[in-house]
Parts: structure tokens; C-alpha cells; sequence
């Protein structure tokens, strides 16, 4: 147990209100809470439809899983990401299609899609990486001019939004997530959005079997239980209802982290701002400078669990996974500026009740370790260095 701990959910007395509701009404499935969240998430994202599953991955396979691919198709997409978002894809039996990032934000950089595009490819999967868009305009231009579908990984990004636009209401699709460490959590939980009624209907279908319109027994798809409990529902809808609360706090934490960690900016960068896009804090993730060695974001990890205060490499890039290199034969190199970010990302204690004083001892601790990090061997870290100590 650490005593700045990585993330915590923010449950409080509504979230026990609307649990008990449900406890006390007997119907613990498919039932009016199931359609009330599912009703508030198609308010939130600005869309027709929005499907509840049973986690963020299980929306993404079903997304994935209503555009009929077959073995020899291809989805491109992102190595940096929680591998969830290209597993979903080997669900489905097609080929994941990865292509490099955009060092500055993290994010698919649609200049390389182009370049990756065969005869094969049918469907572009970007992720809003820690809570900021990915290029959404861009990608959707792209998806028009190749005739792709665009499916967004919005698991980390619940209240983004680009070009004023929410995240969830771009592309064909996008999935959300209700993990612990989410911006909402449910426990465990998922969301699918869409403006797209068909495919709406078939995720709808499949996450119950594959169960028709008409008679109860009847299954007209391969389908999967990927349904959310109503106790689960009820959950969410306490959350989304607070969801402006939850949003502001992480807010107002990310700015405490920039004031405090900005004098340290020689040495690490901070998330980065986009013009056309506002973020939803979904973790606060810094970045070590190039001039420190390949192993100092795990030495700062080690020195930070020796004040008890959590922090974690974030995210391992999912082609250097063991599954992935195994299966497909990836190699380092083969996405370097994933790679890169991999080798040099930090994710920080980040949750609604973090208070500002733990936010400074976590920036202290920070300081004070970096001075103890290894730096690259080059001339001038080798040769004795008085000008700036
Ligand atoms: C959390 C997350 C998921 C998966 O969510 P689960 O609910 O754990 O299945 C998928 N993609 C990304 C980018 C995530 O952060």
C-alpha cells in the first residue's frame, strides 16, 4: 500500500442512494437503469445511440465485431495505447496495422496513415491518449478519402472534446471504459456511442447473445453476454450525474501539478495543449527528457515506492509486448517515437480527491530525485560540468 496511491474512484453517497434502488427493486438486469445510463451517455457524447457492455474492451469488439472483418483485413492503429485497443482487434481474426505517434502528443499521427494504407485496409482505430484527442478532423478526412471506418478508443477520453465537439460522436463508433481508474468508473464497465442506427442495433443484438428482434429464443447472430448489471447502471449513472464534479477536480489537480512541476521543465515535459481540443484528465503523465539514460524512468519510479508515493510506466508500447512480438515477430525499432515515449513516460498519483499538499510532496519528490537519475554518456555529462551546479 503505497500513501500516495495511483488512483482511487470518488464513490459517495449518491453512487450508495441509487445502488440501493436498485438492491431494493428486484430487477437486477436489463432494466431502467440500463436504459437511464445509456440515455445520459448519449447526452454527454451528443448521440443517437449509446449501447452499455460489460467493459470498454467488450465495446470495442463489438464495435469491431458489427463491421463483418475477415482475416485478411486490416485496422490501422496505434502502438501506444493499453493493449486492449489492438487485442480487439485479433478478436475479430483481422490484422492490427500499427503506425507511429506524434512524440508531441502521443497520439496517432495521421500524416503516416497514408503510407499504410493496402488494398486490405478497412477501419482506422485511434485512441484519445490520456484524455486528449487524437486528430480527429484529419482522421476523419482520411477515413472519407480511403473509405475506412473510424473507430475511436475513447475509453480514456469521457468529456474531451474537439472542435467542440464531444469525443464519442466522431467516427463511425467509439468505446468507453468504466475501469476504476477512469474518469467514471462503474467497476467494471463499458459504453458504446454511435450516430449509426444499424450498427447500433447489431452491438445491441450481439452483446445478448446475438438475440433477435422478435421472440426471445430466437438468435440470429453469433452473439456474446457482454450485457452491464443494473446495479452497474445504476453505478454510472451516479457518476455521470456527478460527472462535471469528477471533471473540474481532476482539473484543478492537473493545473496544482503544472504550477508545481514547471520549474522543473529542463527535465521533464508536461501534457501538452492542443488548440482545436480540450482535454479530460484521465492520468497525469510526464515525460523524461532525452538527456537522461534509458533506465532513469525506472530509477524515479523505485525512488518514488520508497516514499510510498505510486507511479507507473505508462504505456508499454503493445508491439514490444511479449504476445505481440511473439506473435508477429515485432521488434525494437520497428516504432521508434512510440518507442521513445515508452521508455520515458511517467504516470502520477491522479484522482478526484487528491489534495494539493500531496501534489506538492509528490512534485518534492520528484526534485529531489532527478539530480540521483543516470544520465546519457555524452561529452558534456562525462566531462566535469561547473557552469550550472
Ligand atoms: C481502459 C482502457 C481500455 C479497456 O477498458 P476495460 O474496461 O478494462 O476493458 C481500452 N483502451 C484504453 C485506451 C483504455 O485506457
Amino acid at each position: 500500500m503505497f500513501l500516495i496511491p495511483l488512483s482511487k474512484p470518488s464513490i459517495g453517497t449518491l453512487e450508495e442512494t441509487r445502488l440501493l434502488e436498485v438492491i431494493r427493486s428486484n430487477r437486477l438486469a436489463l432494466g431502467p437503469l440500463i436504459t437511464e445510463f445509456e440515455e445520459r451517455m448519449a447526452n454527454v457524447c451528443s448521440v443517437r445511440h449509446a449501447i452499455a457492455v460489460s467493459s470498454g474492451t467488450a465495446a470495442l469488439h463489438l464495435i469491431l465485431a458489427s463491421l463483418d472483418l475477415g482475416p485478411k483485413d486490416e485496422v490501422i492503429t496505434t502502438p501506444y495505447s493499453f493493449v486492449a485497443s489492438t487485442n480487439a482487434i485479433l478478436y475479430t481474426g483481422a490484422q492490427p496495422r500499427f503506425v507511429d505517434i506524434d512524440p508531441f502528443t502521443f497520439n496517432l499521427d495521421p500524416n503516416l496513415v497514408k503510407a499504410a494504407i493496402t488494398p486490405y485496409s478497412r477501419a482506422l482505430l485511434a485512441v484519445d491518449v490520456f484524455g486528449l484527442p487524437a486528430n480527429w478532423p484529419t482522421l476523419t478526412a482520411l477515413a472519407d478519402n480511403y473509405n475506412l471506418k473510424l473507430i475511436d478508443d475513447a475509453c480514456e477520453g469521457l468529456g474531451a472534446r474537439c472542435l467542440e465537439r464531444p469525443i464519442g460522436s466522431w467516427g463511425t463508433a467509439a468505446a468507453f471504459g468504466f475501469y476504476p481508474n477512469k474518469q467514471i468508473t462503474t467497476g467494471e464497465g463499458g459504453c458504446i456511442t454511435t450516430n449509426d442506427g444499424a450498427l447500433a442495433a447489431r452491438c445491441r443484438s450481439m452483446r445478448n447473445h446475438g438475440r433477435g428482434d422478435d421472440a426471445v429464443m430466437e438468435h440470429v447472430r453469433l452473439g456474446y453476454n457482454y450485457r452491464m448489471s443494473e446495479l452497474t447502471a445504476a453505478l454510472g449513472c451516479a457518476q455521470l450525474e456527478r460527472l462535471p464534479e469528477l471533471l473540474s477536480k481532476r482539473e484543478t489537480i492537473a493545473h496544482w501539478y503544472a504550477e508545481a512541476l514547471s520549474p522543473l521543465g529542463d527535465d521533464i515535459v508536461l501534457p501538452p495543449e492542443m488548440p482545436d481540443a480540450s482535454r479530460s484528465w484521465f492520468v497525469y503523465v510526464v515525460r523524461l527528457r532525452d538527456h537522461f539514460a534509458e533506465d532513469s524512468r525506472d530509477q524515479i519510479i523505485q525512488y518514488l515506492q520508497e516514499m510510498s508515493i505510486a507511479s507507473a510506466p505508462y504505456f508499454p508500447s503493445i508491439h514490444l509486448q511479449p504476445f505481440y512480438r511473439q506473435q508477429f515477430g515485432f521488434k525494437p525499432g520497428d516504432f521508434p517515437k512510440s518507442e521513445a515515449a515508452s521508455a520515458r513516460t511517467l504516470a502520477l498519483p491522479f484522482f478526484p480527491d487528491l489534495t494539493r499538499e500531496q501534489v506538492v510532496v509528490v512534485s518534492n519528490a520528484i526534485r529531489s530525485v532527478l539530480p540521483k537519475l543516470s544520465r546519457r554518456h555524452t561529452l558534456a555529462s562525462v566531462a566535469p560540468s561547473t557552469s550550472h551546479l
